[in-house]
């Protein structure tokens, strides 16, 4: 085992503070990684305030990692010493089911294991990105092209994944109208990967304060949801709307915004459950939908799409000791556009 600093939450809503946890030993399959930034995902404040229950304290954040490979294990195939490499949101999967044959292993049906706030396959707890270092398989490891700066990489992760996974799926592109409703962290991505997709984009934003970003990102249209003309002017007019939102919403008029069989895709993971007048899916035969994350091929695919179209994230860098005011920026609303940790401060 080796002891590495890290930056954890000691409890459900405490302050997340410096501590060390211990790393497992490089195994055959293994990658020792030097991380180098680490994404500050929402998902990140969900858990560590346990917003989804269930939480395992104390708790190390973070599935949106980079860095730089310093040891591999003697079956490593994939990855030599010094490459750049990333981590995202899951570390291992049972590589069995169906799921996991299709290169789906984010819904493997035994529950893929999630990079942090979850146990591995001997019950030991996982923990994520907010750490020195990491000891992660091979099959779990992702590739960074050289196009990708580190620090702007890290939030493709899972922000990019999360976003191209369904945007890939419900084929935005050339034709098609897609809808990013809430511009942060997922939000920004969704913009810049539909534009580079060559779908025509619009920012449903809560309002116009990011209206400038949100058309040099790539963004076609922006709106504020928080005018109601908003909803009368958009009716029946998108194929896709992609909810990145990490409130619950109005359903029934985001719906109301889709052409006849668009899709509104949510990727958001709110706290409360939300309500939904199922009537809003009969006019129009439209389709209400969910995606989680991406593959591990799939992830490679994003970064390789990403490098090749020059997107990275827009980040804010930050230094450890600044993680917990970051949190409260990211729940006002006001993170321009992912704050990345900078790990060396750590
Ligand atoms: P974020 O950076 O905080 O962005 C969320 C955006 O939603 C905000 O910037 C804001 O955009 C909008 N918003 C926030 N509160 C709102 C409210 N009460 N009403 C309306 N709009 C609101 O968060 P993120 O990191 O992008 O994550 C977004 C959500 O996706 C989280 O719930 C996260 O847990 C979830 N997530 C899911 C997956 C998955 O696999 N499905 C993966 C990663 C994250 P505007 O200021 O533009 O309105
Ligand atoms: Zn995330
Ligand atoms: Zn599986």
């Amino acid at each position: 085992m080796t002891t590495v600093a890290a930056y954890a939450a000691p409890a459900a809503k405490a302050p997340l503070e410096r501590t060390t946890i211990e790393r497992r030993p490089v195994g055959e399959f293994d990658v020792l990684i030097d991380i180098k930034f680490a994404g500050i995902c929402h998902s990140d404040i969900h858990q560590a305030r346990d917003g989804w229950g269930g939480a395992i304290f104390p708790m190390v954040p973070g599935h949106e990692i980079t860095g730089v490979v310093a040891e591999v294990g003697s079956g490593v195939t994939k990855f030599a010493v010094g490459d750049r490499v990333g981590v995202g949101c899951m570390v291992d999967s049972c590589r069995e089911c169906e799921n996991c044959r299709a290169g789906l292993e984010q819904y493997c049906l035994q529950g893929n294991v999630a990079t942090y706030n979850a146990r591995d396959k001997n019950g030991d707890p996982t923990y994520g990105g907010y750490s020195a270092q990491v000891v992660v398989d091979e099959n779990f490891t992702l590739h960074i092209p050289d196009g990708l700066s580190l620090d702007a990489a890290a939030p493709l992760l899972c922000a990019g994944i999360t976003t191209y996974s369904p945007l890939h799926h419900w084929n935005a592109g050339p034709g098609k109208k897609v809808a990013v409703v809430g511009m942060g962290g997922l939000g920004h991505m969704g913009v810049k990967i539909a534009h580079a997709l060559g779908a025509e984009v619009t920012v449903l934003s809560q309002s116009l304060r990011k209206k400038d970003d949100g058309l040099r990102l790539g963004a076609d249209h922006y709106y504020a949801t928080s005018d109601p003309k908003t909803f009368e002017e958009l009716r029946g007019t998108f194929d896709i709307i992609l909810s990145t939102v990490s409130a619950p919403i109005n359903l029934d008029a985001f719906l109301s915004l889709l052409r006849t069989d668009g899709a509104l895709v949510n990727v958001g993971a709110p706290e409360e459950p939300v309500s939904l007048n199922l009537f809003s899916l009969l006019g129009g035969r439209k389709t209400l939908a969910g995606s989680g994350i991406g593959g591990i091929r799939e992830t490679q695919e994003m970064l390789d799409f990403c490098a090749e179209h020059g997107l990275g994230a827009e980040i804010e860098l930050i230094e450890a000791s600044q993680i917990n005011e970051a949190y409260e920026r990211v729940l006002d609303s006001d993170v321009r556009y992912r704050f990345v940790i900078d790990v060396a401060t750590i």
